[in-house]
Parts: structure tokens; C-alpha cells; sequence
């Protein structure tokens, strides 16, 4: 066996990040040595160990982590994570992640993330209210309307972010600190469409890259078999949203396991299942398989919504979908892109693709800081018009750096629509930085 086989895939995230920000890099020869190095790394890290007396009566301690990437365009944004797997260079990466989403859908934040390493399926609701509370009482003045503005991400929902206002906002007493987070409830300066903003935005990218012949032989999503790993915010919202856009969904997951039925699901039997079951396994009229058969089904429309690290060298040959659409972050590894690009399976990456969350969460600030709330249509309006423009901006982006290839130093072979994402987002930052001047 050669030692190509044997090595295992770095799957860290921050690895992971940072491959793929090379790979961009590669491509602009003209961009600073300084300004490389210092969007490698985040520009503040954050790590609280705090006390929490949990139902049983137990005093248990928990590890919380806030990150800030990047804050040149913007103050921080990115959402706080409640899974046992998080850990630091988890949270690095997706706040990195965050300063290139936010630079591409082409709204004024930076990039940041958080998350607490603990199972919230295991703990009461009013044990997670505590280590909420505690968690945002530790960081203190680290987040702020204007500084750094948490949202929902895996495990944490409107309830989590109407908690961390109301920490914040006794923390500050006497003035509007809604602005602190968004993805509130809608009673609690919420946003009408948040909720579903991420599978919302995914499909008017989805529209619009098919539209400008991303996949060839399909114009839209009507009439696309469509398969998604993770039925929580992002995927089980992009199930209802692609169905109502004429797509069938034939495939979905979540932690404990996917169910499959050729001739598409039945949506509202599976989320009546879902609420009584706790999983869609075991939905009336489906095949129980698993999360690695389902990554394989034969399909139009691939969409991980779940985690990192999905698609990987060792599972990235056996996808049938015809294009890949990364509602999550990060499901897709540096060799899985590789693999996938051979065998010509566009990617719509994760900082294009799912952007339309943050895009939302842009929009409830704005409403949030002037008191007034906007309609679902007005909100839904102005995120077609943002993922359409920024889609089209990836798209262009790509076709430019083809041309473009032959001119730099070492060829780094066609570009794929994440480097593309990722050259328009360094680009965009970079543009930033020098012309507001690096301090002092
Ligand atoms: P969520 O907690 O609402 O849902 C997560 C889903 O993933 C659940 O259905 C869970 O059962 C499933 N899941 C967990 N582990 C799994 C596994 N090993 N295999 C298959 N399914 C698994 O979280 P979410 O907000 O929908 O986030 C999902 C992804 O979307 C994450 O990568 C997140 O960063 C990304 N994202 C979310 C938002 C947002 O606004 N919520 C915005 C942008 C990106």
C-alpha cells in the first residue's frame, strides 16, 4: 500500500480552513504577505470555564469558546454551538468561515463564532438556560450590537438567542440591546423569515447558479431529486422550501440515522414522526439507511446540512448526486473537493450557499437598531436580490480566474466555485483593511 492510502485525512477544521484559504491565495499573487498571515489566523480567541449546578443537584463545569476572525468590514458575527464535538479550532474555523461569508453575501460584519462542548440532549431546559446565562456573563463586554453578535447555529435555536438578550440586556440595563443577537424570537425583535433564511437562501442560489448552467440539462430546482443530510434549521427547512419549489425529496438524515423513499417523502407525515419519534427514523413508508448510504444515493441535488467533514477521500468517489449544494459549513474536505472537481460534481461552497442565514440576521440587526419590523415579503425581496448578486459574483469570479490562470506564477489548474467564493471574499476584505489602514 503507498503511504498516500495510509495517511488519514486531517479532518481538523482549522486545518481545513486554512488549506482551503491557501488554495485562494494561490490565485493573488498581489495580496500582502502581512495581510495573509494575519487573516490565517483570528484576531481574538476566547475560552471560559464556568460553574453550572445542574438539575441532579451536581455542580459541573463547562468549557465555552468565543472567537472573532476578523472584524476589518464590520463587528463580529457568527453563531454559538452546543455539541460535544466542539472544540477550539472547531469554533477557528467557522469564524473564519464567517468573515468570508459575510464578505461574499456582501454585508458590513466581520467574522466570528462560538460554542460550549456539552450534549444539550442530555440536560433540562432550565439546565441549559443556566449554561447559556453563564456563558454570556462570562464574556461580558467580549460581545456587544456593535462589537460582536451571536445567532443560532447546531443545537441552539430562537429560544438560546431570546436567553442571551435577556443576559445581555440585564447586563445593560436602560437601552435597545436587541442588536446583540439576532435569530430571536419574532415577539423579542426577531425577523420575520430568519427562521428559514439559511434553506431560503440556499435555494435562490441553487435557482440562480442552475439557472446560469451549473449543472448541465437542469434550469431550476423544479423537478430535481434532492437529498439532505441533517433535518434541523437548515435541512429540514430546505426539505419543506425545495419541495414547494417542485423539487422531490427522496432522502434525509439526521443524527440517528436517514430514511429513503424513491418516490419522495411525505414531508408533514415525517415532521408529525419527527416531533413523536425525536428522529425521522422509522417514518411510515420509508427504508432506514444510513448516513454514509445516503451521501451515496444517485440524485440531482446533494445537500449536507448536518456537520464537517462529511464528504471526505474516502467517501467522495462514491457520490451519484449532480451537484452539491453545502447548507452546513465545512461539510466538504479539501480532498473531497479535489475528487468531486475530477469528477466534475459542482460544489456550491458553504460561504456562498448558506449564506442567506447570516444575510437575515443582517437584516433583523438593521431592523433591530432602527425599532421597526419589516415583512416576510420585503425580508424574502432582499435576500433574493443579495444570494442572486453574490451567486452571480461567485460565478464571474470563477470564469476570471479561468482566464486568468495562464499569467500566474505556478498554474493552480481550474478553479473550483469555492476557491472562487473565497477569492472574491479575501479580495473584498483586503480591499477593506488597506484602505481604512492598519492601525496606527
Ligand atoms: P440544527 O441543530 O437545527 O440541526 C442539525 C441537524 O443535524 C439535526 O437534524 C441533527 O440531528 C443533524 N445531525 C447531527 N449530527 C448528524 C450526523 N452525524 N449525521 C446526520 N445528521 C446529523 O442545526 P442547523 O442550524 O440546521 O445547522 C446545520 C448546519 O448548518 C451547520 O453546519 C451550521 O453551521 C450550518 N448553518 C446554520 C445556519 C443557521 O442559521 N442555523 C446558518 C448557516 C449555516
Amino acid at each position: 500500500m503507498s503511504a498516500a492510502t495510509t495517511t488519514p485525512e486531517d479532518l481538523n477544521p482549522f486545518h481545513i480552513a486554512a488549506q482551503q484559504f491557501d488554495r485562494a491565495v494561490a490565485c493573488m499573487p498581489d495580496l500582502k504577505k502581512g495581510l495573509i498571515d494575519c487573516f490565517k489566523r483570528p484576531n481574538r480567541t476566547v475560552i471560559v470555564e464556568f460553574p453550572v449546578e445542574t438539575d441532579d443537584g451536581s455542580i459541573r463545569i463547562f468549557t465555552g469558546y468565543r472567537v472573532l476572525h476578523n472584524q476589518m468590514r464590520g463587528p463580529g458575527k457568527g453563531g454559538i454551538r452546543y455539541h460535544p464535538a466542539v472544540t477550539l479550532d472547531e469554533v477557528r474555523a467557522l469564524a473564519a468561515w464567517m468573515t468570508w461569508k459575510c464578505a461574499v453575501i456582501d454585508v458590513p460584519f466581520g467574522g466570528a463564532k462560538g460554542g460550549i462542548a456539552f450534549n444539550p440532549k442530555e440536560h433540562s431546559a432550565a439546565d441549559i438556560r443556566k449554561i447559556t446565562r453563564r456563558y454570556i456573563a462570562e464574556l461580558g463586554d467580549l460581545i456587544g450590537p456593535y462589537t460582536d453578535i451571536p445567532a443560532p447555529d447546531v443545537y441552539t435555536d430562537a429560544r438560546t438567542m431570546a436567553w442571551i438578550y435577556d443576559t445581555y440586556s440585564m447586563m445593560h440595563p436602560g437601552r435597545n440591546n436587541l442588536g446583540v443577537v439576532t435569530g430571536k424570537p419574532l415577539d423579542i425583535g426577531g425577523s420575520h423569515g430568519r427562521q428559514e433564511a439559511t434553506a431560503r437562501g440556499c435555494l435562490f442560489a441553487a435557482e440562480r447558479a442552475l439557472l446560469r448552467g451549473l449543472s448541465p440539462g437542469r434550469d431550476g430546482v423544479d423537478g430535481a431529486r434532492v437529498v439532505i443530510q441533517g433535518f434541523g434549521n437548515a435541512g429540514g427547512n430546505a426539505a419543506q422550501l425545495f419541495r414547494d419549489a417542485g423539487a422531490t425529496i427522496i432522502a434525509v438524515s439526521d443524527s440517528k440515522g436517514g430514511i429513503h423513499n424513491d418516490d419522495g417523502l411525505d414531508l408533514a407525515a415525517l415532521a408529525a414522526h419527527k416531533e413523536k419519534a425525536g428522529s425521522v427514523v422509522g417514518a411510515h413508508g420509508t427504508r432506514t439507511i444510513s448516513n454514509a448510504e445516503l451521501l451515496g444515493l444517485e440524485c440531482d441535488i446533494l445537500i449536507p446540512a448536518a456537520l464537517e467533514c462529511q464528504l471526505r477521500a474516502d467517501n467522495a468517489a462514491a457520490v451519484r448526486a449532480k451537484l452539491i449544494l453545502e447548507a452546513a459549513n465545512g461539510p466538504t474536505t479539501p480532498a473531497a473537493d479535489r475528487i468531486l472537481q475530477e469528477r466534475g460534481i459542482p460544489v456550491l461552497p458553504d460561504i456562498l450557499a448558506n449564506s442567506g442565514g447570516v444575510c437575515v440576521s443582517y437584516f433583523e440587526w438593521v431592523q433591530n437598531n432602527e425599532n421597526e419590523q419589516w415583512d416576510l415579503q420585503e425580508v424574502n425581496h432582499k435576500l433574493r436580490v443579495k444570494m442572486e448578486r453574490a451567486t452571480d459574483a461567485v460565478i464571474e469570479q470563477q470564469a476570471q480566474l479561468n482566464r486568468q490562470r495562464g499569467q500566474l506564477p505556478a498554474d493552480p489548474g481550474p478553479t473550483d466555485l469555492r476557491t472562487a467564493a473565497l477569492v472574491l471574499a479575501v479580495e473584498r476584505v483586503a480591499d477593506v483593511a488597506l484602505k481604512r489602514g492598519i492601525w496606527p
